[in-house]
């Protein structure tokens, strides 16, 4: 793009502040301006068509030209464009969202707090995860555990469940009382020679020590995604987390399940609670909750919990968390349209069947001289590059190897992700088979480019 004073280019460079980004970098490389969408494709300001091989940050699972979730928020804007959820009051659509998340959710959990965003919603889980402890008497119970690797959000307490060393630098967090076990992912932590299940022991056995020495007392839950997505699409050995609720049974800590990602069909299965028998106490879900065509997420929580912190909002007073937006009714009336949709076209069955392909598809790539290893699960798959395939040595990172192989792909017409050492792959769960085979066939020219 040609850079004038009055382009988008330079105006984007002038008033814009990026999150996570290189500035310096940005200033001279600028931003790549999208204008428009349609289907899984996104088209930037000059023409170029790319297929949005991360559906965004894992969230536009119908693409991006669906007409019914436009026309669900333009009706909603016109009958009634905003309504508080505090205090007795909501709009109608909140209503019917609620119940529709609740006929869905997994066993068990029967209440809905909405918000805007998975950092709201997963800061909601972890105040409830106080309130509901100190309204049952056990207000000591109040450290948090999460797993290296993990991302949860960004916000200070979401960031501090985090397990990214880049998401705590310069902040001073994790704040006291966030803990972090061991990331599940066997090809980088299991030791020469342990068998999955091996492995799921250990991890198993080292969150027991854990809550034993910090005392089950003070631990009041453990946050997991079931598939952590930026973390790398790291699937849990077999076993993982059979054997980790057993633990958080025995010492009383809540189960939470945190499906910003996973949630509606992203593993081939409607949660990802689903695909691993998890029973959790509290659900966090986002992104594919409405598709990502409104800012919504959703807090989940099971029967007992919600009764203890009623019968407890008199002494107590009410649970001090809620934002503005939270319940908003376009959000609402746009999720519900949603899940309406994933219904009609069964969502699931779809992901299951496309992310068959994209598995197969990519893992012919497991013996390219690059790649180390490839994993996921459903539409949610990782390419690791490693500059030694037998001791799985990582290039230097100045070498941006991913980096450079997700630059390849763009010039082919297919944006995806490079994170560290690892390409990431989350299409748009409505992505057609020839589009599929475009992506994967893409990624194999990309790595052969950048060999
Ligand atoms: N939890 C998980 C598992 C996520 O992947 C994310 C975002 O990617 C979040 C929470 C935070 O969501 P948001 O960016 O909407 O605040």
């Amino acid at each position: 793009m040609s850079v004038t004073t009055n382009s988008p280019f330079a105006r984007d460079a002038a008033f814009h502040l990026h999150p996570q980004t290189n500035l310096r970098l940005h200033e001279q490389i600028g931003p790549t301006v999208i204008r428009g969408g349609e289907g899984v494709h996104v088209v930037d300001v000059d023409g170029n068509r790319f297929i949005e091989g991360m559906s965004g940050l894992w969230c536009a699972a119908l693409g991006f030209s669906n007409r019914r979730l436009a026309d669900a928020a333009h009706r909603q804007l016109l009958a009634l464009p905003y309504q508080q959820a505090f205090a007795h009051r909501v709009a109608e659509p909140v209503i019917d969202l609620t119940e529709a998340l609740v006929e869905r959710a997994p066993a068990g959990l029967t209440k809905v707090m909405l918000q805007s965003s998975g950092s709201e919603a997963v800061d909601t889980a972890i105040k409830l995860v106080w309130y509901y402890h100190e309204a049952i008497g056990k207000p000591e119970k109040r450290k948090i555990i999460g797993r290296a690797r993990a991302y949860h959000g960004t916000t200070v307490a979401s960031a501090s469940l985090t397990g990214l060393p880049n998401m705590h630098r310069g902040f001073g967090i994790p704040l006291p009382g966030f803990l972090h076990v061991s990331c599940p992912h066997h090809y980088r932590q299991a030791q020469a020679g342990e068998s999955e299940d091996a492995f799921a022991v250990r991890l198993a056995r080292e969150l027991e020590e854990t809550i034993l020495r910090e005392g089950p007392d003070t631990v009041g839950a453990f946050f997991a995604e079931p598939v952590m997505g930026t973390g790398g699409v790291i699937v849990p050995p077999a076993g993982y987390f059979e054997k980790v609720q057993a633990v958080l049974r025995r010492h009383d800590v809540l189960m939470v399940a945190d499906e910003v990602i996973c949630g509606f069909g992203r593993t081939g299965h409607y949660w990802g609670c689903d695909a691993f028998g998890i029973r959790p106490d509290m659900l966090t879900c986002a992104k594919g909750l409405s598709s990502a065509y409104f800012p919504i997420s959703a807090l989940m929580v099971s029967e007992p919990i919600y009764q203890a912190i009623a019968d407890q909002t008199d002494r107590l007073g009410g649970f001090g968390q809620g934002f503005t937006y939270g319940g908003h009714p376009v959000g609402a009336a746009v999720a519900l349209e949603t899940l309406r949709i994933y219904d009609e076209i069964d969502i699931v069955g779809r992901a299951r069947r496309m992310g068959a392909l994209l598995q197969e598809g990519l893992r012919r790539y497991a013996d390219h001289p690059l790649v180390g290893e490839v994993r996921g699960i459903g539409m949610m798959a990782a390419l690791e590059m490693v500059a030694d395939k037998r001791t799985r040595a990582p290039y230097p990172a100045e070498m941006k190897v991913a980096a450079r192989v997700s630059d390849a792909l763009r010039a082919r017409g297919v944006l995806l992700r490079a994170l560290g050492d690892s390409l990431l792959c989350a299409p748009p769960l409505i992505i057609e088979e020839a589009e599929l085979a475009t992506v994967v066939d893409a990624v194999g020219e990309a790595l052969d480019q950048v060999q």
